[in-house]
């Protein structure tokens, strides 16, 4: 096995794997691109330690580039950081991402086993620091220097997502272990929690990866990190941007030919749905299945699209609220993604139906309770429009406990509920980076303090937990 210059580790979520982040996919194909070896190895919670020191015994890199792009990451991350530097203490440790990025100073006062955090976008940086070593010459860098903390402006922004990959002609070379990490069930959502009956958790399909389409969202959603105000902060960017239409499908070919079934596509900050009638369009001759999650309501004609291009589909939905009212609330405010009414919703679901059904197609709807200004009448809207949902098209929810979910507001780093909580009538219950590494350590052994990390003022959080039970409830009764 020929050594590389970088080794990615994707960390665990609870016992299983997580998915690769998309951002991790992009950089090893920028690096690979500039003649930089490197391999994505993905951990699940079991020997953390020695699993990571044989991996850096297997491949012994330059550099080890650990993804904490999502909080859930927080404990395990760092974990893997003093694991690495315990096998190796000369290879350099590199984080990036969403939450090392908010946190990076924080970060770096409360370890020593990382040598440098990539804020924002990463492309350009890693390649600075892999091909020098010197973290004054890496763009976007944070780092310690003679036990001061220094960190240097973001000036590196993609404008432009051309000419990048998220795939590879052999995806062993890029995937450690790919045959098996491909058929093993991963854990498809970015924060699962559990809190008794309340188990937020979706699972892969098999043969299931996700297809890079953009980066970015131009929506302000109050509870998202990755919203505008969130992105502005962190990437000095407040809008999406997309990837070209072929590089895309040349991924898409890529991932089919290494027996990839099923693709799974998470963005659409759209109004304009031409790039994706187009993109769907030139997927067809791949005749594999597609796990679609619009961030607004499709039109007939894109809906009609989804059913001409793919084997079989599953569409997921977040109007997050059954309620108009509190939906146009938010919406008029700047802190929700695109207005639609539940009429709308309902033609849109019937059309998914008529042109899922005769194939068992799947349709999911997510919903979020204890959302800001949301009363007790908002919440039994929400429960109204499930049940109504279930029994008008009860082919279309198979497992109706799993796919009709309502889950409880928690807290994100960098959105705007953590940003501006009075604002909202909130109150946060985790703010440092220490307080979302004891959260998820404490995740992993079943004694979570606050599993939300925030409450209303007039709602607490295990309130706020009661209406998702009561949720589950309802769509689960026959
Ligand atoms: S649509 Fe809303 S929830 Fe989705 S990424 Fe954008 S801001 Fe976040």
């Amino acid at each position: 096995m020929p050594d590389v210059d970088v080794l990615f580790f994707q960390p665990a979520v609870g016992k299983q794997y997580g998915i690769i982040s998309l951002g991790m996919l992009s950089l090893s194909a920028y690096l690979r691109k500039h003649a930089y070896d490197s391999r994505i190895a993905v951990l699940v919670d079991k020997n953390t330690e020695e699993t990571v020191r044989t991996k850096i015994r297997q491949f012994n890199p330059k550099v080890a580039c650990i993804s904490l792009h999502w909080y859930i990451h927080s404990y395990e991350a760092l974990k893997v950081a003093e694991a690495v530097k315990a096998e190796s203490p000369e290879t350099k440790v590199v984080i990036g991402g969403h939450t090392s990025t908010y946190f990076n100073k924080q970060i770096l006062d409360f370890t020593s086993a990382i040598d440098l955090i990539v804020k924002g976008d990463g492309e350009k940086p890693l390649l600075d620091y892999v091909s020098t070593l010197d973290p004054e010459r890496t763009e976007n860098a944070s780092f310690m220097k003679d036990g001061e903390f220094v960190s240097k402006p973001i000036t590196y922004h993609q404008t432009s997502l051309e000419n990048l990959s998220a795939a590879n002609k052999d995806m062993n070379e890029m995937v450690d272990e790919w045959d098996h990490y491909l058929k093993t069930t991963r854990v498809r959502t970015s924060a699962p929690i559990s809190s008794g009956k309340i188990v937020e958790k979706v699972s892969t399909k098999s043969s299931e990866f996700y297809l890079y389409v953009g980066k970015g969202c131009s929506y302000n959603c109050c509870f998202c990190g990755t919203s505008k105000t969130g992105s502005t902060r962190i990437f000095s960017r407040g809008v999406s941007i997309f990837r070209p239409v072929e590089d895309v499908v040349r991924d898409a070919n890529l991932l089919s030919e290494n027996g990839v079934e099923s693709l799974f596509l998470d963005f659409g900050p759209f109004k304009d749905e031409t790039y994706f009638q187009k993109l769907f369009a030139e997927l067809k001759p791949l005749d594999v299945d597609l796990t679609f999650l619009p961030w607004n309501l499709p039109s007939n004609e894109l809906i009609s699209q989804v059913g001409e291009s793919f084997r079989s589909f599953e569409i997921q939905i977040s109007p997050d609220s059954g309620s108009e009212r509190l939906r146009d609330k938010l919406c008029s405010q700047g802190f929700h993604k695109q207005f639609y009414t539940n009429n709308q919703l309902s033609k849109a679901v019937e059309k998914i139906s008529e042109v899922g059904s005769p194939r068992g197609a799947q349709l999911f709807l997510w919903f979020i309770c204890g959302l800001p200004f949301e009363t007790e009448q908002d919440f039994q809207e929400t429960v109204k429009l499930s049940l109504e949902m279930k029994k008008r098209y009860p082919q279309m929810f198979q497992n109706p406990q799993d796919q009709l979910e309502c889950v409880p507001l928690r807290l994100t780093p960098g959105s705007p509920i953590d940003l501006f909580p009075k604002r909202f009538n909130m109150r946060r219950l985790r703010s440092s980076f220490k307080d979302y590494y004891d959260y998820c350590r404490d995740l992993g052994e079943g004694k979570i303090e606050h599993p939300l990390g925030l409450e209303r003022e007039d709602l607490t959080e295990s309130e706020i937990i009661k209406r998702a039970v009561e949720y589950k409830d309802a769509v689960t009764a026959v």
